[in-house]
């Protein structure tokens, strides 16, 4: 497969292009990797290998991002699912037991990949997901059916479609960097919902409306963990504590930086009376 070498990508760039070009797994490749392209292939391939050589993400090429061991669909209407994330999978996890039907709520959807994650992982719970984006909730509603999971999906800002509704654990990554950060503009972010990804002057407002508005949604003991920026921790814990959540930490991800936040509910007055 002359083709690889001579499109001007990262070999594994160019191998996942091809495979999708050719309609072939990964072993099929190995196997023919003597083989010449058919004419059709090879236009379908550096039309691909085009789009990407234009800066376009791998996933939205291809449509398709692995997280937390599943393929998810992604299209352009959803932030592109990051290995960090996976951490507050992880942390989320921890806190839902196995056998019980704990409710779960995932504020900002995107693809649904926290969502879909959690209940895969935990076939009892009850999962429930909000999006801003009728787009991005029909990317997550086909993602959870293509897993065979069920995720209760609404449409609304954080709280707003769930009046009155309260959860064991509330997780989140919400839009965080901040407006103007060049980051927007460079690499694969530049292709991304910027609705996404950006969250204010310092990125912090999607954090500080669910940190005051979670307080009305967690049941007794429940936990709020988000994802937030390199070096958001520290203004997070002083949010959380600013609105009496309990045992506020953060958690570093694999990289070592601080990127999840998040504390145990705090009783509003006069609700919540039995904790
Ligand atoms: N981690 C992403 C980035 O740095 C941002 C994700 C988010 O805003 N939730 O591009």
């Amino acid at each position: 497969m002359q083709l690889m070498a001579q499109c001007g990508l990262p070999p594994l760039e160019a191998r996942m292009l091809l495979e999708r070009a050719l309609g072939k797994t990964p072993a099929w490749l190995i196997a023919h990797a003597e083989d010449a392209a058919g004419a059709e292939a090879e236009q379908a391939f550096m039309a691909l290998a085009d789009r990407r050589r234009q800066g376009e993400p791998i996933a939205y090429i291809l449509g398709e991002r692995e997280f937390y061991g599943l393929e998810l669909g992604v299209t352009r209407a959803v932030l592109i699912p990051r290995p960090e994330t996976e951490l507050l999978v992880e942390l989320a996890l921890a806190r839902i037991p196995e056998n019980a039907a704990v409710r779960v709520l995932d504020l900002g959807t995107g693809s649904g990949a926290i969502a879909v994650a959690l209940a895969h992982e935990r076939p009892q719970a009850r999962l429930t997901a909000v999006d801003l984006d009728y787009a991005a909730l029909s990317v997550a509603r086909a993602n959870a059916s293509r897993h065979g999971v069920s995720v209760r999906l609404f449409c609304g800002d954080w709280f707003g479609a769930l009046p009155g509704e309260s959860f064991d654990l509330i997780v989140s990554n919400p839009p965080y960097v901040a407006a103007g950060d060049p980051h927007l503009a460079m690499g694969d972010v530049r292709f991304e919902p910027q609705r996404a990804l950006a969250g204010g002057a310092d990125g912090l407002d999607g954090i500080r409306a669910i940190v005051a508005k979670a307080r009305a949604h967690l049941g007794p003991d429940a936990w709020l963990l988000f994802e937030h920026g390199y070096d958001q921790a520290e203004a997070c814990r002083a949010l959380l504590e600013a609105h009496g959540y309990r045992e506020v930490q953060s958690w570093p991800d694999l990289a070592g930086i601080p990127r999840v936040s998040g504390g145990i509910s705090a009783p509003i007055d006069g609700q919540n009376a039995l904790k």
